[in-house]
């Protein structure tokens, strides 16, 4: 079995902000040469998330309402968390879109429905961050 992964690295000047990272993605399964197997892409950084969705405007935006409606980031003095840092609405956003996403890949590439694509999502950006690309199979 083939195992090979890398480190995306982003500098989010935004405190959220949703990256489309299925080109890199792609990338790091084409450097595999793994041509039926699997592909983690996991977010290394509790306030930050790896979701599958549709590369839509419209979507992004109602993503970041509804989020903000689950966890709003004001008043910070809401959270406990908050004693320390002021990153307690991001922890939970994170909570709500995931930790990773595992696609199948099949004939040396990635294996989609209609319309997905994956996305690195920041909720407590302006410094920068990684997420790992791991892919196995044969
Ligand atoms: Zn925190």
């Amino acid at each position: 079995m083939k195992s090979y992964k890398e480190y995306l690295w982003f500098e989010v000047t935004k405190r959220q902000e949703f990256i489309n990272i299925t080109p890199k993605v792609r990338e790091v399964v084409k450097k595999s040469g793994v041509k039926e197997g699997l592909c983690l892409v996991n977010a290394m950084h509790i306030t930050a998330s790896v979701f599958i969705n549709d590369d839509e405007s419209g979507l992004h935006s109602d993503l970041e309402k509804w989020l903000e409606k689950l966890a709003p980031h004001e008043p910070v003095s809401q959270y406990a968390h908050n004693k320390a840092e002021d990153n307690a609405a991001a922890h939970m956003k994170r909570e709500i879109m995931g930790r990773e996403v595992v696609v199948a890949i099949s004939d040396g590439e990635l294996d989609f429905g209609p319309w997905e694509q994956i996305f690195y999502g920041e909720f407590d950006g302006r410094r920068k961050k990684k997420a790992l690309v791991k892919v196995i199979g044969e």
